[in-house]
């Protein structure tokens, strides 16, 4: 192997960053901290802070704690959970994104100011996926999630659509529903559409693909839940047909090696670096 090289715009976003910042900094002042849902889609960067004393708890455990410190990563959460939260004493310690947090408004100052009945809000995005659910939740639960071109056929095009969408998705594929939509919304029916997605991932698309493109084989280090993971795999593949996704040093199978002549490292914005010095070193010693 002569070079093994670890794409410099891979890793963490500010988001990301931001938040682990917050619970590091919680973790020393208090040992005893609470993430609601994994801090980051990376069970590797999850493992490090459980060392430190960070528990990962879910919705149902929040219900039932009381006067605990919770910390509420990037993805953000519904106003629910501020007021489980607001009811069990329970100290928030809000790492929410400011770019979702900024959506979130967006989407609530639409959802009180249109006319409920002739109206819908519509998601472009992971159904379920948490800062989905943290959108969703803005609108009391009526906002329709798609997720793909096909489920356009949910939406009633008699009706005005204000459509925005997952901080993570593709702008391509947005674009694709955007025009879809605009070719069968009714005469007389009103259609807006908002561009949500976060430029921390769009922005990284033309490198990685540059990155990918001249290795002779990629390594894309993500874990599986990783929204953006997905968006920038996928680049790598077109990009790049030699690309495996691995979630730790110990998924490389030595036979990918064999008459590769460069290795690219890369990864989402959950990826910490240290996971992909960790990828390079373990090439290095194949
Ligand atoms: S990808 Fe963008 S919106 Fe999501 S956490 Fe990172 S900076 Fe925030």
């Amino acid at each position: 192997m002569k070079t093994v090289e670890i794409d410099e715009g891979s890793g963490f976003c500010f988001g990301v960053v931001n938040a682990i910042q917050s619970a590091e900094k919680e973790l020393a002042a208090d040992k005893e901290l609470y993430c609601l849902g994994d801090i980051v889609h990376n069970s590797q960067e999850v493992a490090r802070l459980q060392e430190k004393g960070l528990r990962t708890i879910n919705h149902e455990d929040l219900k039932n704690m009381h006067n605990k410190r919770v910390l509420l990563r990037a993805h953000g959460e519904p106003p629910s959970t501020y007021e489980t939260a607001g009811q069990n004493a329970i100290r928030i310690i809000d790492a929410t994104c400011p770019v979702v947090l900024q959506l979130q408004r967006k989407i609530l100052k639409h959802y009180k100011e249109i006319d409920p009945v002739n109206s819908r809000i519509v998601i472009f995005g992971k159904i379920g996926h948490a800062e989905v659910n943290g959108l969703v939740g803005q609108t009391a639960g009526k906002a329709i999630v798609i997720e793909k071109i096909a489920d356009l056929d949910l939406l009633d095009f008699s009706k005005n659509i204000y459509l925005f969408s997952q901080t993570t998705m593709s702008v391509h594929d947005f674009k694709e529903i955007v025009a879809g939509i605009q070719t069968r919304i009714h005469k007389g029916s009103d259609f807006r559409y908002f561009d949500t997605i976060c430029r921390q991932v769009a922005n990284r698309i033309p490198h990685i693909r540059e990155f990918a493109a001249r290795h002779d084989l990629i390594l894309f280090v993500a874990g599986e839940k990783s929204s953006n993971g997905k968006v920038l795999l996928g680049e790598c593949i077109k990009a790049n047909a030699n690309t495996y996704l691995i979630a730790s040093p110990d998924d490389i199978h030595p036979q990918w090696l064999e008459n590769v002549e460069s290795a690219g490292i890369c990864g989402a914005t959950s990826t910490p670096k240290w996971l992909m010095e960790d990828v390079a070193r373990k090439i290095e010693l194949l």
